[in-house]
């Protein structure tokens, strides 16, 4: 049965994804600890959820479209390649009067596990990106203070997978296809209410949703996915999303037994250990 397969696969995600807080009780994790990239060749190691970052580059604080926020976690690093996709796809989004995107956490600066927040993240290769934008930030850069404490406005509620529509900005699927339709991107996480959503939206010119996935938790982000740096053969990747772009798969985020794990009233599968990182994270780590 492909739901069954499907329902395994998912609650074995969800059980990954809820796995990074784990971490957050070893004392230990040297690579939130570093301060800045390796002056190693630029590489993206390993697998998005365990992996590290050679040679990474730093997210500029603001340019045309875009501004960081949360800046006070160091996490605005990435492959060269995810810095140069992020400036070209801002200024997409500005010159089709879409706004300023709001770019929240990418790697550390040699990747690696977080210490909080999702298990992802690790080679440089994925960014959050909030779905509000900041009016104010239109005029002036925000303040030290404020890129760490303005808040992002949810589109979906968490709990109950339905849209929060006043919330709505008929921007986002916009700017949600400029993303989809970079080849660079391998896919997009959304919260499986925004996808669904979208896919009404779009009818049968759905085929960009395709990348589109629907994700636990991306209610006020939207996670984005970049495929290997090309001639990286360091790094691993993921088989592209096939089927179809808006179909069934979506229901199982609604069903009952869905809700049940979210409330915890059915176990999720035991959590698979953690693998240790590719042997070359170590000398990403101890380098210069
Ligand atoms: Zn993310």
């Amino acid at each position: 049965m492909v739901f069954d397969r499907l329902k395994t696969l998912l609650a074995t995600l969800l059980a990954l994804s809820l796995a990074a807080p784990a971490l957050a009780q070893q004392e230990e994790n040297p690579w939130a600890k570093v301060q800045r990239p390796s002056s190693q060749q630029s590489a993206s190691i390993g697998t998005y959820t365990n992996g590290c970052l050679a040679g990474a580059a730093e997210m500029p604080m603001r340019g045309e479209g875009f501004q960081l926020v949360r800046t006070g976690r160091n996490r605005h690093f990435g492959h060269p390649d995810t810095i140069r996709f992020l400036e070209e796809f801002s200024r997409r989004v500005a010159r089709n009067d879409l706004g300023r995107i709001q770019i929240g956490d990418m790697s550390m600066p040699r990747g690696g596990p977080f210490n909080s927040g999702h298990r992802s993240h690790q080679m440089g290769l994925d960014i959050d990106i909030w779905y509000s934008q900041d009016w104010r930030a239109q005029e002036r850069p925000l303040t030290e203070w404020e890129r760490d404490n303005v808040s992002p406005v949810p589109l979906a509620d968490e709990q109950e997978h339905r849209m929060l529509e006043e919330n709505w900005d008929p921007r986002v699927p916009k700017i949600l296809r400029i993303a989809s339709e970079d080849e660079r991107v391998e896919r997009i996480f959304v919260h499986p209410t925004i996808k669904r959503k979208m896919c009404e939206l779009a009818g049968d010119d759905n085929e960009w949703l395709r990348k589109v996935r629907p994700w636990w938790g991306h209610n006020y982000h939207f996670h984005v996915r970049l495929t290997c740096p090309e001639g990286d053969r360091t790094c691993k990747p993921q088989r592209p999303p096939r089927g179809d772009p808006c179909g069934p798969d979506l229901d199982w985020w609604f069903s009952d037994e869905f809700y049940a794990m979210l409330r915890g009233e059915t176990p999720t599968p035991e959590r698979p250990e953690p693998k240790p990182l590719p042997k070359q994270c170590q000398q990403v780590l101890i380098a210069p």
